[in-house]
């Protein structure tokens, strides 16, 4: 493959809330949410941990090998669906590799956070077990910037908290909202401050507009809601995102042409999908 791209993103997990591995699910996918964002140099940044970047550590070990590898992890928040893949990423076991946390962690340290899912009796392994090397960040709000690229995390209406991301290289942008409520003025606003003119905005549509009257306060928008901000924010593609587990493909196929009539470049994230910018 050409590096012939300022950004090149991957979907590893699209599904909300909790695996769904069912054949009538696969066209979308099953996986709990993980996105690569990988730049031309090969340096490769990770969005969240849900079962999907188990996939995405065993693509990189038969690419790179495990012996000098080194990526960073951004989580936007510890709900399971986005760290259950942690445990059995592949590249976590091997002493050559590196892995770099980021997240807004205010309870305790990032590194106690990351252990509390492999404590005794959730997992037959500790965290600490496992070899590679690990440095965690606890991030606030600023921007972070690693040479040409950078990082941009905002808070998000979600049930004790979650950030979002900005992400930039070059001119190319991508924004990652993934999970959030909309309904706070104030971080309604946020959103849209943050996603404007971005080349691809991932946005939270976990309910149809019917479903989310029953579900005010579970922390997760709409398809409906994603394409007010996509328009609001001069987004050029917007992709829907932390799929609702009971919504087969045939569902959300529908549920994306509806989308389309609001916002017309929308389609639905699907697991294993890439797109240079
Ligand atoms: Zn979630
Ligand atoms: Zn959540």
């Amino acid at each position: 493959m050409s590096n012939h791209y300022r950004m090149r993103l991957k979907f590893w997990g699209v599904r909300g809330s909790t695996p769904t591995p069912a054949a009538e699910n696969l066209a979308y996918g099953g996986n709990t949410p993980c996105l690569e964002v990988r730049f031309p140099d090969n340096r490769i940044f990770v969005f969240d941990a849900g079962t999907g970047i188990r996939n995405l550590g065993l693509s990189l070990g038969e690419e790179f090998g495990y012996r000098d590898l080194s990526v960073k992890i951004f989580l936007t928040h510890f709900h399971w669906d986005h760290i259950q893949g942690l445990p059995f990423f592949e590249p976590l076991y091997h002493e050559g590799c590196k892995a770099a946390f980021y997240a807004f962690s205010p309870q305790a340290s990032l590194q106690e956070m990351l252990k509390g899912q492999m404590k005794s009796p959730y997992f037959p392994v500790e965290f600490e077990f496992m070899a590679a090397r690990k440095d965690y960040v606890n991030m606030g709000q600023e921007s972070m910037h690693f040479g040409e690229v950078s990082v941009h995390p905002f808070p998000l209406h979600h049930p004790q908290g979650a950030f979002g991301y900005r992400i930039e290289s070059g001119s190319a942008v991508i924004v990652y909202a993934s999970d959030l409520e909309h309904g706070d003025p104030k971080l309604d606003k946020t959103v849209r401050e943050y996603s404007e003119g971005a080349d691809i905005l991932i946005f939270d549509s976990q309910f149809t507009p019917q479903q989310y009257r029953n579900h005010q306060g579970w922390g997760h928008s709409t398809w409906l809601e994603a394409t007010k901000v996509a328009r609001d924010s001069n987004v050029k593609r917007l992709f829907l995102f932390h799929h609702h587990p009971s919504h087969d493909d045939r569902t959300f196929s529908r549920l994306v042409e509806e989308a389309r009539a609001h916002f017309g470049n929308t389609d639905g994230a699907r697991e294993g999908q890439e797109f240079d910018l």
